[in-house]
């Protein structure tokens, strides 16, 4: 089976024996709990939309593996035109879930390990890239949702790894056996961990000769014994408890993060993709970083285009759209967001060969893609704020709606525009409500503020990849300074 639906990957995920902790309570799976069905929904429609013959050129794509078709999020960039159809294809999916679909971790950790462990094993002798390509080989046949876990919880920032007063504030190996080794730590943050087949681990800084046992990259499924999950809080999240679509403000998609433990957890050997090699450490956490900082050019601009279309509906419903300065702040908003979109794919565009032929994309360019991302949508979010009104956060439930008594009132009180039920307003404020101050804002404001690093690490490539000599050079020559 080289493409999943999304009916088989929803069974797949049901079939796994995760333990995953929410409010102090084990559940067994996301498929069948309320809260978390929502973030399985939005990994599913990246199965769905494959199976679409509207999106296959988009969606699908030859495997260099096994020449099958496969979903392109399992594929290695082969090009720079694959680069730049991974951004659209995320734009697609951000568009169609106003969400995190987030199985673009797996894809990039699936790139950044394929080029780093062919140049560790040219390096070391060593054999992680055979390791990798099994992994992968098995990821696209079976076509898993892969998460990969960086974010370790860095304890104290002014120490380094083996520094800490907790070992364990970085994942490392506490054992080393004949057969595999035993890890032990956690990863913070994990987006989409409890919807995912399997978990590949990379560390999370670069890493000097000391920190051997800190600097290991391997892959495990997430059921492995002595993993566990513990879901985070989103703002509003118990509001999908009440079984409103209304007053959910997205009908279907959600995303979801867990703090994720691996307490003694066994990997055998063929699943190691580094360890001990602190040399390559810093190539795979700035290639996967890069990679995953150009992927934000295509996930928000997509959510963007939602809250864009639902800012607009809201001024339609009020009645607002002829303003002039209505009209104006719509037109900021698509300028703001075609900015990030021209950055992720000018980065794509730009993408040039590893020495083991997968594609790279231009670091600087992706670097800048995803710091405007930490400001942009902050923007737009305002500026929907602003044409969506007051009643986005003052509107009354769909209980009080649907009340024989007080229904009428909302119905006639909080009606724009006559052509207009209230309901309809109702739901399109709820929606902007979602995007900007609900679930939903983990995944379109705080995450792009801190997903795939937080602003400062962008700044340190961007200081790094500038070029500010050569800029020195350009500027004497046209001043004629020798
Ligand atoms: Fe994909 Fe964007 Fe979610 Fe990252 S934040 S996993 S790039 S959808
Ligand atoms: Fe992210």
């Amino acid at each position: 089976m080289a493409m999943m639906t999304g009916d088989q990957y929803v069974e797949s995920i049901r079939r796994m024996n995760m333990k995953i902790f929410m409010f102090g309570e084990q559940i067994s799976s996301a498929a069948d709990n309320p809260i978390l069905r929502p973030s399985l929904n939005s990994v599913k429609a990246t199965y769905d939309l494959a199976h679409s013959p509207e999106y296959e050129d988009l969606m699908t794509v030859k495997s260099h593996v096994t020449g099958k078709k496969i979903n392109r999020f399992t594929h290695i960039h082969h090009s720079a035109e694959d680069l730049v159809k991974k951004v659209k294809m995320q734009r697609l999916c951000g568009q169609k879930t106003a969400s995190c679909f987030q199985r673009c971790v797996g894809l990039d950790a699936f790139n950044s390990l394929f080029s780093t462990t062919f140049e560790c094993d040219k390096k070391h002798g060593t054999k992680y890239h055979q390791n990798f390509l099994e992994f992968l080989k098995e990821a696209q046949e079976k076509d898993w949702t892969v998460d990969g876990a960086m974010t370790d919880p860095k304890g104290d920032r002014g120490l380094s790894p083996g520094k800490q007063a907790d070992p364990d504030l970085y994942l490392h190996v506490v054992e080393r056996r004949k057969d595999g080794i035993v890890v032990r730590g956690a990863k913070a943050h994990q987006t989409g961990i409890c919807n995912s087949h399997q978990v590949v681990v990379m560390p999370t800084i670069a890493m000097g000769p000391e920190d051997k046992d800190y600097a290991v990259s391997f892959a495990v499924p997430l059921d492995a014994e002595n993993l566990f999950m513990i879901v985070g809080r989103q703002s509003c999240d118990t509001r999908k408890l009440e079984g409103s679509n209304l007053d959910v403000g997205n009908c279907q998609y959600g995303g979801m993060e867990a703090l994720t433990i691996f307490d003694n957890v066994f990997v055998p050997n063929n699943r190691i993709f580094m360890d001990g090699e602190t040399d390559f450490s810093g190539m795979l956490v700035e290639r996967f970083a890069g990679y995953h900082r150009q992927s934000y050019g295509g996930c928000k601009v997509g959510v963007g285009d939602v809250l864009i279309g639902a800012a607009a509906l809201a001024a339609d419903y009020n009645g607002a759209q002829k303003a002039s300065h209505v009209k104006d702040k719509i037109i900021e908003m698509i300028h703001l967001n075609e900015t990030l979109y021209s950055s992720g794919i000018a980065c794509s565009a730009e993408g040039f060969k590893t020495e083991s032929g997968n594609y790279l994309i231009d670091l600087l360019l992706a670097n800048v893609c995803k710091q405007n991302v930490t400001r942009f949508p902050y923007e737009i979010t305002r500026l929907a704020e602003d044409l969506a009104g007051g009643l986005m956060v003052t509107a009354p439930s769909e209980k009080d709606l649907r009340h024989p008594k007080l229904g009428p009132y909302i119905e006639k009180y909080l009606r724009g525009v006559a052509s207009v039920p209230t309901e309809t307003r109702l739901k399109i404020l709820r929606l902007i409500e979602n995007l900007t101050l609900g679930t939903a804002a983990v995944g379109y404001r705080t995450e792009s503020m801190h997903g795939a690093g937080s602003p400062q690490a962008q700044r340190i490539v961007i200081s790094r990849q500038g070029n500010i000599e050569m800029k020195k050079q350009l500027a004497k020559a046209i001043a004629c300074i020798e």
